[in-house]
């Protein structure tokens, strides 16, 4: 995978049919600059250097215009991949921009793998692994806290905070290796002071774990499941709902994905909502037909929003249907508070009881708080850290944690030194997987393997 020699290419922009009006082809390496002049002409007395845009056509072998383009040059190593990188910024949709990729290929490049461009990056040393992975986060944020929280860990915060934790765990090393080789010479140890130094550094390792289950919120988001009996006020609840949200993402062309029928974003996580038909018993073979791809939907959801009407209250096929789900995951709604002065009181459930009207848009404010409340379950630590950890992060801080607490026992049992050596080398080695300082190429492959490819 780390073959650096070559020039890699790629289009960089989203390519789809009658989308996009400029699609960008992007080459970097050592041959870049030799493709651009074998097939982007400038016409006039246009210079060729770093960062300056030249205006020209691409033509293929036998002088064939391909497109007129925009050609832009950065050479190394004030570039994205610190390589020699060119950017064709041609003309959008499909055909062109693969025309020209495909030229670039006939000339020596090879096609980039995903993530290519940045594994490049952090190879030669200009990102290093936590802001490459805040590059595909932010590709594929969803809200804008999401993409905030990518930018902060494309901006290094991140990093910074890990790096300033393994510095301190070097220097501690540093002094309990002097203890091993020159002991005679210096003053004993203050184990006090060492355990309180390894007390602080899991004190901070503490914080950085706290954040990972909203790091999961912010990146996966949730999915939400409205059901109950029809004519509850499923879809006007959900119409109610999205109307009182400013920010709605809409979903990109070309995804192939469940059926989803509103995104909206609720404390900065992004939440699909799924309306489905009703659920009931019933006979008729078409209506089982939408039963059953609502409860498709109630296998998928993260929550599930159980709407009854204020009218009818909680009825027997209520308390049926809700026996088959798992509590942890129903919100019980109870709609049309409009219609009646008395409320329904549902004291058989668990699950939290929200009362709304769609018509009149009350109870919606509550819903959402209750949502974010549910999914997160208390997990969720506010923490005065902007930025927050991924999956592989979280698993190597579990093994920081992990050591520093082994090196606690190590040292109350009055063990050798040499023994709180090994775990803290352990710490070191895991806080250093975190930034790429120790990396193996395997964890590389995996990192990469979830990028686009052009990036
Ligand atoms: P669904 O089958 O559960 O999706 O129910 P609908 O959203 O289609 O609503 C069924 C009927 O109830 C429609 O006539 C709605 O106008 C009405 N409805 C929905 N929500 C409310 C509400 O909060 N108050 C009142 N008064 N009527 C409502
Ligand atoms: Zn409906």
């Amino acid at each position: 995978m780390l073959d650096l020699g070559d020039t890699i290419a790629a289009i960089a922009t989203a390519v789809a049919p009658e989308q996009g009006s400029i699609a960008i082809v992007r080459l970097s390496g050592g041959d870049s600059v030799k493709i651009a002049h074998t097939i982007f002409h400038a016409p006039g007395k246009q210079i060729w250097e770093s960062h300056r845009i030249l205006y020209g056509y691409i033509q293929n072998a036998t002088g064939q215009t391909i497109d007129e383009a925009l050609l832009l040059l950065m050479l190394a190593p004030r570039s994205y991949t610190r390589e020699d990188v060119v950017e064709f910024h041609c003309h959008g949709g499909m055909m062109t921009v693969q025309k020209v990729l495909n030229l670039c290929i006939q000339n020596g490049a090879r096609l980039a793998r995903p993530g290519e461009f940045t594994l490049r990056a952090v190879l030669n040393g200009r990102l290093d692994l936590t802001q490459a992975e805040a590059i595909a986060d932010l590709i594929g944020a969803k809200s804008s806290a999401s993409a905030d929280n990518a930018l902060a860990g494309l901006q290094g915060k991140l990093s910074q905070y890990i790096q300033k934790l393994r510095h301190q765990c070097l220097d501690l090393l540093a002094e309990l290796e002097a203890r091993i080789d020159f002991d005679e010479d210096l003053v004993p140890l203050n184990y006090d002071h060492i355990q309180k130094q390894i007390f602080l550094l899991l004190e901070q390792v503490h914080q950085l774990l706290a954040t990972a289950e909203r790091g999961e919120l912010l990146r996966r988001g949730i999915k939400v499941a409205i059901v109950g009996r029809p004519n509850v006020g499923k879809s006007s609840l959900l119409n109610a709902w999205s109307q009182t949200e400013r920010a709605i993402v809409t979903d990109l062309p070309g995804t192939t994905r469940d059926v989803v029928d509103a995104y909206l974003v609720v404390q900065g996580i992004p939440v699909e909502i799924l309306d489905t038909a009703g659920i009931r018993s019933t006979d008729d073979p078409v209506e089982q037909i939408g039963i059953d791809r609502s409860r498709q939907a109630i296998q998928k959801a993260d929550i599930i929003l159980w709407v009854v009407d204020a009218l009818t209250g909680w009825t027997k096929e209520d308390e049926r249907l809700y026996q088959e789900l798992e509590a942890s995951k129903v919100i019980a709604i109870v709609n049309k508070i409009d219609l009646t002065a008395e409320l329904p009181q549902i004291s058989q459930i668990k699950t939290p009881i929200i009362y709304t009207s769609a018509l009149n848009h009350t109870g919606i404010d509550q819903l959402e708080s209750v949502l974010i409340e549910q999914v997160s379950q208390g997990k969720v630590q506010q923490t005065n850290v902007t930025y927050t950890i991924n999956q592989r992060q979280q698993t190597a801080l579990l093994q920081v944690q992990q050591a520093l607490q082994n090196m606690q026992t190590t040292i109350t049992q009055k063990l050798p030194i040499d023994f709180w050596t090994i775990d803290l080398r352990t710490a070191i080695q895991a806080l250093g997987s975190i930034t790429g300082e120790e990396i193996t190429e395997s964890v590389l492959d995996r990192i990469f393997s979830k990028f686009c490819i052009g990036k």
